[in-house]
């Protein structure tokens, strides 16, 4: 692309393009990275760099961007029936067939499944679910929702709600019935402490939440078993299991939000299974098509399908684009490919271990405090001071700096506050693996020069 396509997409972005979880005017001044195309697992800009994607675009292109197999699929069903809608007693064979792949798929209690087109729809329904689940079972006074400071479950209403983000809850306000616990976040907030008995603690959290609420008035609580927008938070091993024991005790919902952690993040197909957890709804979007067509949705217990699916009137809840043929059908196409090419045992057995080695490595750098990993998720914690875990000023600024650096190197990361994280595709090979971690080694580097300004 010549530069002055670029500065005319450039302009015309500036002139009339309001981007999501964007400073505009900041964006304004500094100009958009204008996409134009990708391979594998490759994205490229105007200028014709080429970046290797350690996001996965945003946390769903699990397969890389070169699938035309689901381009195939999606192709085809347009021409079938490019829309017919799940209402008033209708359905297709694009979102029946996707219902039981996903019951198929999903852990042994779980046989039902809402569609919507988002992560933050999906968690709208577990809303709206977790309500009428309780209503239906004449408990009318269980309302209250926990959820976890930190968290991220999406921008609708209910959905960043739900989530933990500060900044989020400024701009808005937050629903009446949504309260919030701490996170299990060891490195951040666990100094002291060994990490087993941190995570204990921070589940805790939650029995001395429910304990000032009233077991009776408290619905459910939603999570996501590893945070991901809030930075990739692994919780303690000690973590999830208390949590388990703590909602039995009081018959609460769980509600596990796998948007991120769906469809062989972890290594498993659900964080759910990783972790040995039965949780009654879970979220799902994302890596459900590859991230090529808008899909989400909510799978359901049978404590819960149960008491739907047996009385008490019509569920006043669903969208227009609820299982939409289009985007059912590359769900369709993206599973049978992670199952055909059987992605997740090459997660589990060559990708995850290689990257956790590998990525291990990177805690040796002066700036890094920690370098977690779990399956294909990894963060740097940036600090100054690795034996205090002192921060750069002002907060955030590292993960800033750091972020160029790794552009400059030819690799997407993120940051989150002064967490760098990753995410990348689900196919990389132990060399993308390599590249990926040398080009993040670059760039911690160069970020050290620029932060200590040697
Ligand atoms: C992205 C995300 C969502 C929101 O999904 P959208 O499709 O952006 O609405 C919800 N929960 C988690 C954990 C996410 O990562």
């Amino acid at each position: 692309m010549t530069n002055t396509a670029k500065a005319r997409w450039q302009e015309l972005d500036r002139a009339h393009h309001l981007h999501p979880f964007t400073d505009f005017h900041d964006l304004a001044e500094r100009g958009t990275r204008v996409i134009t195309g990708a391979h594998h697992i490759y994205i490229r800009d105007a200028d014709a760099r080429e970046y290797l994607d350690g996001m996965s675009g945003l946390w769903c292109c699990n397969l890389g961007y070169s699938r035309g197999e689901i381009i195939d699929a999606v192709a085809r069903q347009l021409r079938e029936l490019p829309f017919y809608n799940n209402f008033f007693q209708c359905a297709h064979p694009p979102s029946i067939e996707l219902a039981r792949v996903l019951a198929e798929l999903a852990p042994a209690h779980m046989n039902h499944v809402f569609f919507t087109n988002s992560g933050s729809e999906g968690n709208d329904t577990v809303v709206r679910m977790v309500r009428r689940y309780w209503d239906l079972r004449e408990k009318p006074s269980k309302r209250w929702i926990i959820s976890r400071a930190n968290a991220y479950h999406g921008s609708t209403i209910a959905g960043a709600s739900l989530g933990g983000m500060g900044f989020m809850h400024r701009q808005f306000d937050v629903l009446p019935w949504v309260t919030h616990i701490r996170q299990p976040y060891w490195y951040g907030e666990g100094a002291g402490m060994s990490r087993e008995e941190f995570g204990l603690e921070a589940a805790r959290a939650l029995e001395a939440k429910i304990g000032e609420l009233g077991a009776d008035n408290v619905a459910a609580f939603i999570a996501e078993p590893i945070q991901g927008a809030g930075g990739v938070i692994i919780p303690p091993e000690t973590y999830w299991p208390e949590v388990r024991r703590i909602l039995a005790k009081y018959d609460i919902l769980l509600a596990m939000d796998e948007v991120i952690c769906g469809f062989g993040r972890t290594g498993k197909w659900f964080g759910a299974t990783h972790y040995g957890l039965e949780p009654d709804l879970i979220t799902f979007a994302k890596g459900v098509t590859n991230g090529y067509q808008p899909l989400g949705g909510v799978l359901v217990g049978e404590r819960v399908a149960r008491v739907l699916t047996t009385g008490g009137g019509e569920f006043g809840h669903g969208f227009t684009y609820s299982g939409h043929p289009a985007s059912c059908a590359a769900g369709l196409a993206t599973l049978a490919i992670l199952r055909a090419e059987n992605v997740l045992d090459h997660v589990e057995r060559v990708a995850a271990p290689h990257l956790a080695r590998r990525w291990a490595g990177l805690a040796e750098h002066p700036l890094v405090g920690e370098a977690r990993t779990l399956g294909l998720f990894g963060a740097l914690e940036l600090v100054k001071d690795k034996r205090t875990r002192e921060r750069f000023q002002p907060s955030g600024r590292a993960g800033m700096v750091c972020r160029q650096a790794s552009l400059d190197h030819g690799l997407v990361m993120r940051a989150t506050g002064d967490s760098m994280i990753i995410a990348p595709p689900l196919i990389c090979t132990t060399a993308e693996i390599d590249l990926l971690v040398e080009r993040a080694h670059k760039a911690l580097d160069q970020a050290e020069r620029e932060l200590r300004g040697v």
